[in-house]
């Protein structure tokens, strides 16, 4: 039975998570925990799965489900190389290193959860439609070739024998060869299985979360009458970090809401199909093993303002549109929004807070699925450690400290 159309638009908040298989959804807060997780996004649950596979206990809290922050919202993109820009040179060694994480890391997960992440080595294309944007894709390759990232020119006829259904007046694309994908519900379904195999306490819905902290010591998480001792505590909340009580009294951290707006169509007819995904200047274009063409997003300061606007829907059909005519023929199976955890300089923001035991790894902002290798991988070895590797070390809070 199709969804009346009136029905379309209120639905399409959040595509619905697949099954999640066993979980312990209302598990027992337990007693003790080596490190408490707050928040079951991709970083939060990435974290916990890879600290629970060197050997630490872990519990994981949510105040909602597993993913449905912003995790769902994305497509799923590994772009290092497409989502490059100026000024992102810091951010730029760790977005590599995460992207030749992914292939690892995919593979461990698949094998432990048994779930398909759908992990495309297609790469992207960066597509001009028209001259002014041929001049400016130009000026891109060169910034991206003098970044040293790996990436092609192609020809307005080489374009369209690789992507036939886009526009005739695609007149040059750039190809980045490594920028992947995976689909991030079957990310976070692997990571929740993981999680169970390993003896990770998940619990979603949790209620209020409590910090206990004795002099700069914390002594544990409290969830109403439940108390876990742990001397760790990470806080990996996206977008609603700045706002969090779980925050010691005096620290801020910059990182506020950018909502993103996109949306699912599916192609009647596979002929219709993109190979790889597509960028314009306007948008992206993202084929999934499922059939959805996922095309994405729009970039707004609106806060946490959750509303599909008629605006933001006429932005992703008329560009989706210009570069691929025959999404004309596609059902809209869904829209929905998210907020991306965007900090004052886009970059992630990882490691000890005030020395109390009290670790962050938030501000992931466009490349939140791309960095969780990179992020767990930094956030374990601070953990197990006490020092992050030399990669994330530039990207601690302490760098949005002003010297007075
Ligand atoms: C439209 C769109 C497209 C995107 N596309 C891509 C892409 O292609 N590739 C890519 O790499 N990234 C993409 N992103 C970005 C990516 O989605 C984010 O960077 C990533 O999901 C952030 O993950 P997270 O775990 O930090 O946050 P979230 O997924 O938001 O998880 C945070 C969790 O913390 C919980 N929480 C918050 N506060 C508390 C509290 N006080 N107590 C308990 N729980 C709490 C929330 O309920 C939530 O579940 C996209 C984002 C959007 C919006």
């Amino acid at each position: 039975m199709s969804v009346p159309s009136e029905v379309y638009l209120k639905i399409g908040a959040r595509l619905p998570a697949p099954a999640l298989g066993a979980k312990p959804r209302c598990a027992q807060l337990p007693t003790h925990a080596d490190v408490v997780v707050v928040g079951a996004g991709v970083i939060g649950l990435s974290i916990a799965w890879r600290a629970a596979l060197a050997g630490l206990t872990v519990v994981v809290v949510d105040r909602g489900e597993a993913g449905a922050g912003t995790t769902f919202s994305a497509t799923g993109m590994l772009a290092a190389t497409a989502e490059h820009e100026s000024g992102g040179a810091a951010l730029m060694p760790f977005a590599l290193e995460s992207q030749a994480l992914w292939p690892a890391f995919c593979a461990e997960l698949e094998i432990e959860s048994g779930v398909n992440l759908d992990f495309r080595r297609s790469g992207i294309l960066l597509v001009a439609l028209s001259r002014d944007e041929l001049d400016r894709l130009r000026a891109r390759h060169t910034f991206l070739t003098n970044s040293g990232l790996d990436c092609a020119w192609i020809s307005g006829a080489d374009l369209r024998a690789l992507e036939p259904g886009l526009r005739p007046s695609a007149c040059a694309g750039i190809y980045c060869p490594n920028d992947h994908q995976v689909d991030p519900r079957a990310l976070v379904t692997a990571l929740l299985s993981a999680l169970t195999l390993r003896g990770v306490t998940l619990i979603e819905n949790c209620g209020e979360v409590g910090i206990e902290r004795m002099n700069n010591t914390i002594e544990g998480v409290r969830l109403s009458d439940a108390f876990c001792r742990a001397p760790r505590v990470v806080m990996a909340t996206g977008a609603w970090t700045a706002m969090s009580d779980l925050l010691p009294a005096g620290a801020s951290v910059p990182v506020r809401p950018v909502k993103g707006q996109a949306l699912a169509l599916r192609a009647r007819d596979q002929r219709q199909a993109l190979a790889r995904i597509v960028w314009t200047e306007q948008i992206h274009l993202a084929p999934k093993r499922d059939g959805r063409l996922i095309v994405g997003a729009t970039m707004e300061e609106t806060g946490f303002d959750a509303s599909v606007t008629a605006g933001g829907v006429y932005a992703l059909l008329e560009g989706a549109r210009r570069a691929l005519p025959c999404i004309e023929e596609m059902e809209i199976e869904a829209i929905w929004t998210g907020f991306r955890p965007t900090s004052d300089d886009d970059a992630p923001i990882l490691g000890d807070v005030d020395g109390s035991g009290l670790v962050i790894a938030t501000g992931h902002h466009r490349n939140g699925i791309l960095l969780a290798p990179a992020t767990a991988d930094a956030i374990v070895e601070l953990l197990a450690h006490g020092e992050m590797p030399p990669k994330a070390r530039g990207l601690t809070l302490k760098r949005f400290k002003r010297e007075d």
